[in-house]
Formats: C-alpha cells, structure tokens, sequence
C-alpha cells in the first residue's frame, strides 16, 4: 500500500526537495532525505521526522552508501527522487573546470548512479518510481550556465532511457520541469540581479525573471510538491518517460 512504501530525497532539506519529502510524508510514505551533511540539514530533517542521510553526490562511493543507509533505515526503497542541485553562472572561457565536474557529477552522474544501487528495489516494489527534477533548462537554454543546463538536458535523456528499461517491471521513471520556483536558490538569484541592474527585487522578478512566463508569478515549492505526489501515487501508474513541465508558460512560446 501507499502507507508501507519507502522514499529517498535528495537535496531533501531545502527548497523544492524539502517541499516533496514533507508531501510524500503527508501522503503516509517512510521518507528519508539524502543532503550535504550539515548540523542545520540534519536540524530541518529532524525537525519533520524525516530520516537523514549525509552524502556529498559529488562522490561515487556516498552515492553507494547512501542507498544502503536508506534501505537499512527504512526497510526497503520504492521511490527514489532525484532533486539535488546547484547552479553557477560563468561564460564559457571563465566557467571553472572543476565546478563543471561536479555539477555534471551531482546532476547527472548522481541519478544514473543512485538509480543503478537501488534498481532491485525500486523493480521489486511493484510500485517503483523515479522522478528526476529536471528544469524548463532541460528544453532551451539561457547563456551563462553552461553545466546546469548540459546536465538537465542529460537528466532528461536519462529519464526517458531507463523508462524504457524499467518499464516490464512496474517501475516509471518520469522527470518534472519547474519553471523559477520560489527557493533559497532563486532569492539568491533575485537579490543578486537586483544589485546588478539596480532594480528593486520586486522588479527583477517581474521585468527580468517572470518576462518569458505567460503566469507572472514565481512557482511554490509546494505546486512542484503536488506533482511529485501524483506521480508518486499509485493511480500514475502508466505515467513513464514523461517530461512534465510546470513552467507558467514559459516553454509555450
Ligand atoms: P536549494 O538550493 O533550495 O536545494 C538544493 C539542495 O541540494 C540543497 O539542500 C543542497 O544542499 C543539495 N545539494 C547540492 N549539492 C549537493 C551535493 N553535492 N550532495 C548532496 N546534496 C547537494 O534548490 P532548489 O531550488 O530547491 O532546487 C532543487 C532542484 O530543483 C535542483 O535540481 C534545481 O536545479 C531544480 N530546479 C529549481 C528551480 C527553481 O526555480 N528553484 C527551477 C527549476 C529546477
């Protein structure tokens, strides 16, 4: 049943990961939340009753141990959320190597990886999922960030790939694309730009980040939060290899 079923969440102590962890546990799933490990990410997990696990994505072998942390603490895996992430804004002569590395490793690398540890749990559940939180940058790009945008593109081919693989096992895999949500990763963005153009924050919202959206105004953690759970229920069964987009129109043009 729904109640019985495991999830793991990564990048699950802020932000959008945070939102979904906190809905799938409202939705009665057992839920881990996988995250740099930090005094104030073990706090928020602990807070919510939400089991934690330390792992930097980055690193193949806590990718390993991770899976096997979660499948200890919660007696099983069944749904695997891959959400962690993390944005740099570089032209190309400039964009650091290293930084690139890691943000094709934590993005891209980490999904593949998480989802090859866990596949015989996530095939035997019966109701197996996958959801990886691409972005609208997984379809068109915008110049400067190079990484993010190469690894979204590829964490959508990925999706559709192992839908394929999954699918005589009653495991889907699906991808969400979120236009700007509302996160500390966005506020940043906001606060930022604001004193690169000398805007106030309500204007780069409106005039420069909400410009291409038909819908001006910033996405909610939680409105990702409700997809993830209908995709995660059992009745999206026959949901797989789907690029669900949430985007305020961004993408309609
Ligand atoms: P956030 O910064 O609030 O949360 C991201 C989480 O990922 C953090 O808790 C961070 O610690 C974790 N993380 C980063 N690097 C990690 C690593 N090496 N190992 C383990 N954990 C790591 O960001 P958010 O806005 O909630 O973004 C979540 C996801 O949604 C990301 O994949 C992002 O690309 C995607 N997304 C966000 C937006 C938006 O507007 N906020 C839009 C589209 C897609």
């Amino acid at each position: 049943s729904q109640e019985s079923r495991a999830a793991l969440v990564t990048g699950g102590t802020s932000g959008i990961g945070l939102a979904i962890a906190r809905r799938l546990q409202g939705d009665g799933l057992k839920v881990a939340v996988l995250d740099l490990d930090r005094p104030q990410a073990r706090e928020v997990a602990q807070e919510r009753g939400l089991t934690f696990v330390g792992a930097d994505l980055s690193r193949r072998a806590d990718c390993r141990r991770a899976v096997d942390e979660t499948v200890s603490a919660l007696g099983g895996l069944d749904v695997l959320v891959n959400n962690a992430g993390f944005q740099h804004i570089d032209p190309i002569p400039d964009f650091p190597e290293d930084t690139w590395d890691t943000m094709l490793h934590v993005m891209l690398t980490a999904p593949f990886l998480l989802s090859k540890y866990a596949w015989g749990h996530l095939t035997r559940s019966g109701q197996g999922r996958i959801v990886n939180v691409a972005s609208i940058h997984g379809h068109v790009a915008s110049p400067y960030k190079s990484a993010y945008i190469s690894a979204k593109h590829g964490v959508i081919g990925f999706t559709r790939t192992a839908a394929l693989e999954a699918g005589e096992q009653g495991l889907t895999v699906n991808a969400i694309c979120p236009g700007y949500v509302r996160t500390p990763l966005v506020e940043g963005q906001i606060a930022d730009q604001a004193r690169t153009r000398g805007l106030s924050p309500e204007e780069v919202e409106q005039k420069v980040m909400l410009e291409p959206a038909a819908i001006k105004r910033l996405l909610e953690p939680e409105d990702i939060a409700a997809l993830a759970s209908y995709v995660v229920s059992p009745a999206a069964w026959g949901m797989t290899g789907a690029v669900l987009d949430l985007d305020l129109g961004w993408t309609a043009r």
